[in-house]
């Protein structure tokens, strides 16, 4: 049997080393010096597809993190120079500021340049104002964090741009590393949803870029999707003798792009029908089963289906908050029924797990997990698992085992202490 695969996340500066050194072998060592931003990739503990029903959900940030090096170009010039350690084959793009907007840009630079132009838009910043001119920039982008697999490169990538721009031309918004401005942070994030909704095209909710930008070490975010405000929640699992394994099940599934658009459309279509504003506003059973009956009164296999997105998306919210109070009372071990509990409601209502997920989380749980479910949109991507800390290398390797016997692509393993937000 092949042993797990482990990414281990990189260290503050062996990150900053490795952005620094690219940086140099892309632009030369003459000129000013680039300073070194970074952000996490993020983990969602519990409470998934509820971010665009304004909803709950209760994120992590990862130790993972998307390092930029990033230098001003020289007064009055709106040109941008961009490469990725991770997107080789582009090489180095150039082109103005000016010029991007929606439908102007495509692939990865997409992230990058939304950030800026997202935050250049009248009124992007905090109460209405209007930024400063954001000028041009050299960057250079690279990251430990996994790509495309449910953990949020997306985010980290915009979230590490949006401090290094917010620093770089004095938009006055993150604080700084030992005083986050949460604030300043909610309208950074704000301009990376921007970004990557109407630039780089992707119709996300607000949950990673939140993650990314407001998360504390130590903590699982709170965020109540339909006002943005969050709460800090202790999540301190070393001291529970506990760890959160990661699994990367490496499988990519088609359309899952318009899987994705496909739920928050019947979960729209399905508010609009209740006339509510978001789902959010279903409360308790009663609340559920009058929305049931109102959507089952349209017959046909629609309403059946929306019945049943709605089932997962009401009853997720509810998890989430006996998620949050079992860890305000400390009781941190006992989370593992609601891990369990989601994952069937994604598995079985909302219909976005696959073999692949289903696996990595039976395994887990036989492997002596507490408790395992998908995270993230889903169709693919990665599964966690909450575990006794001295028994995550068994339960990896038992994942990986069963991997092999079942023929699929062997997993990848990360592990995931509660981390530090962009810096
Ligand atoms: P996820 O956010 O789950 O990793 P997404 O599909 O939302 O998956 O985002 C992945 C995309 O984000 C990549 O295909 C690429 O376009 C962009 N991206 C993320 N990280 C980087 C990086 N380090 N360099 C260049 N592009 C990146
Ligand atoms: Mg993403």
């Amino acid at each position: 049997m092949t042993a797990p695969r482990w990414v281990p996340a990189w260290t503050a500066e062996e990150g900053t080393a490795r952005a620094l050194a690219a940086f140099a072998a892309r632009f030369g060592t003459d000129g000013a010096a680039p300073s070194v931003w970074s952000a996490p990739g993020r983990v969602n503990l519990i409470g998934e597809h509820t971010d665009y029903n304004g909803g709950l959900c209760l994120p992590i940030a990862l130790p993972h993190r998307t390092y930029v090096a990033l230098r001003p170009a020289p007064a009055g010039s709106d040109v941008v120079r961009l490469a990725s350690a991770q997107e080789p084959g582009a090489g180095l793009i150039e082109l103005h500021l000016a010029d991007v907007g929606p439908g102007t840009v495509d692939g990865w630079t997409a992230y990058v340049l939304g950030v800026a132009w997202a935050l250049g838009q009248p009124g992007a910043l905090r109460g209405g104002a209007d930024a400063p001119t954001i000028g041009g920039c050299d960057a250079v982008v690279d990251s430990c964090v996994p790509y495309g697999a449910g953990l949020s490169s997306s985010a980290a990538l915009e979230a590490s741009v949006a401090v290094a721009l917010d620093a770089t031309f004095g938009l006055g918004l993150a604080g700084t590393a030992e005083q986050p401005d949460d604030a300043g942070r909610a309208v950074l994030a704000a301009a990376c949803v921007r970004a990557e909704n109407e630039i780089a095209g992707a119709p996300t909710g607000g949950m990673d870029q939140s993650a990314s930008l407001r998360a504390q070490a130590g903590h699982a975010l709170l965020l109540d999707c339909l006002d943005g405000s969050v709460r800090q929640v202790p999540f301190d699992l070393a001291a529970h003798g506990l760890a959160l394994l990661v699994i990367d099940t490496r499988a990519e599934h088609a359309l899952v792009d318009g899987q994705y658009a496909a739920r928050r459309t019947t979960c729209e279509a399905a508010a609009t029908r209740l006339g509510l504003g978001t789902l959010r506003e279903i409360h308790g059973t009663g609340g559920l089963a009058a929305a049931f009956a109102s959507l089952a009164s349209a017959g046909g296999a629609d309403s059946d289906v929306a019945v049943r997105r709605v089932r997962h998306v009401v009853t997720e919210i509810a998890r989430v908050e006996d998620f949050v109070a079992l860890l305000d009372a400390g009781r941190v071990r006992e989370v593992g029924p609601l891990l369990d509990a989601s994952h069937a409601s994604l598995r079985d209502d909302y219909e976005v797990s696959c073999r692949e997920l289903d696996l990595a989380v039976a395994t887990a749980r036989a492997a002596g997990a507490l408790g395992a479910r998908m995270t993230g949109g889903g169709f693919g991507g990665s599964a966690i698992a909450l575990v006794e800390a001295d028994a995550v290398e068994a339960v990896a390797a038992a994942i990986a085992a069963a991997f092999e016997s079942a023929e699929l692509t062997a997993p990848a393993f990360l592990l995931s202490p509660p981390s530090a937000p962009a810096a």
